[in-house]
């Protein structure tokens, strides 16, 4: 690291704009060049010894990263708040590669009810298929957490808010209660991104993000990343991403990097947006429930304000009962900005219909109505609320 990179307790819009950026390596250019890389071939044979024995670290092997996989890394461990960074080839990578790192036969993992779908899956049959029982927690357990935790219970999973329901989770108790009986706390940090959540001041060992959201910011790439302060769990989780596989192209870590750089300006006015749409949705006679831990009738509330130091673009709406699939469907085909599709943190807004999409094994999810995923782009809050309000009246001629 050059002294251009040391910019010490600097606020994180600043950091932001320069982590993982060495102009003096790269001959003055002010972004990390994309180097396309598999073989790096080395001068002597103590030369190849060395950079082998200090793989963890250097540029050694395509799979282990090139100069521009690095820059990610470590940009996003800056701004995490963590000291080491594996990037991966998507989010859902990253949630596997931690569950892999820390989990193995015989042992148990406390996973959260709200989880996205696909961490589910991937407990409910692969894991489960390596000899990992998983158990299903209420997201608003909080330090309760104590009475689940086994002898065999080696990571506590958290995600806050939750996927499609935007429960906000009591990370510090839990961390606490997952320490105290010798158990790891992984999160999901993809809401708040590396920017409205501090992961590690809050007790977390893995902190996970599906760069492929708004680090990318631009619905052009797939990216995940696991960020840790504890050496040896990175080297734990270096060697698995290693043994499994997992390789970000350089193409994709450049527009991780350049995604990055604006992030905390991008989710400023996502969140503010989105919090626009939000109230106003709150007064439309449609809508029984908006679910948006910056609402201040919001039940997360109160612990969001004390953890959180901004919200995303994303929430949930509930609807009153009434409204026929095909009546959701009206709403949601004819919409003009608002548009239909996976994935989200881009700086366009999008929509999806959640009313069968959400699961719940440990708890009981009560709504009769339909249900919605809003995802606030970086358009005009007027624009958006006329879309969504003529999206409301084919809702009703429809009905
Ligand atoms: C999208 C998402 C993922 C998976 O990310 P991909 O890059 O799509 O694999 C993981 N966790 C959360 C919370 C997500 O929203």
């Amino acid at each position: 690291m050059s002294k251009r990179e040391s910019y010490g307790a600097a606020n994180l819009e600043t950091r932001a704009a320069h982590a993982g950026r060495d102009p003096e390596a790269h001959h003055g250019a002010v972004n990390v060049p994309v180097y396309h890389a598999s073989t790096i071939t080395f001068p002597t044979v103590a030369d190849l010894k060395d950079k082998q024995a200090r793989r963890f670290d250097d540029v050694y092997y395509g799979r282990y990263g090139t100069p521009t996989t690095q820059a990610l890394d470590r940009a996003v461990a800056d701004l995490e708040g963590g000291h080491w960074c594996v990037s991966v080839g998507s989010g859902m990578a990253a949630v596997s590669c931690a569950l892999m790192s820390v989990l193995k036969a015989g042992d148990h993992l406390l996973m959260v009810d709200s989880v996205y779908w696909p961490t589910r899956n991937f407990c409910d049959t692969l894991l489960r298929d390596m000899g990992v029982r998983t158990t299903y927690y209420d997201p608003l357990i909080g330090g309760g957490i104590r009475e689940l935790i086994e002898a065999e219970t080696k990571l506590v999973f958290t995600e806050s808010p939750g996927s499609l329901t935007f429960e906000t989770q009591d990370v510090r108790a839990i961390a606490e209660a997952a320490h105290a009986a010798g158990a790891l706390v992984a999160l999901d940090n993809t809401w708040a991104s590396p920017i409205l959540f501090r992961p590690f001041e809050h007790g977390v060992d893995l902190s996970i993000q599906a760069a492929t959201k708004y680090i990318v910011g631009h619905s052009d790439a797939m990216l995940g990343t696991i960020t840790m302060t504890d050496r040896a769990l990175f080297e734990r989780v270096k060697t698995v991403a290693g043994q499994v596989g997992h390789a970000v192209g350089s193409d994709e870590a450049y527009l991780g990097l350049r995604g990055l750089r604006t992030l905390p300006v991008r989710l400023r006015q996502q969140g503010e947006t989105g919090l626009a749409v939000a109230r106003w949705l709150q007064g439309r006679p449609e809508v029984a429930r908006v679910l948006h831990p910056a609402l201040p009738d919001d039940p997360g509330h109160a612990l969001w304000k004390r953890d959180f130091t901004g919200a995303c673009g994303l929430f949930g709406v509930l609807l009153k009962p009434g409204p026929s699939p095909k009546a959701v469907a009206a709403m949601l085909d004819g919409m003009s900005l608002f548009a239909m599709g996976f994935s989200w943190g881009g700086y366009e807004s999008l929509i999806l219909d959640t009313t069968t999409s959400i699961t719940r094994t440990a708890g009981i999810w009560t709504h009769d109505g339909p249900s919605l995923r809003l995802h606030v782009g970086l358009e005009h809050p007027d624009d958006l609320i006329a879309d969504l309000e003529a999206g409301f009246a084919r809702l009703t001629a429809g009905a």
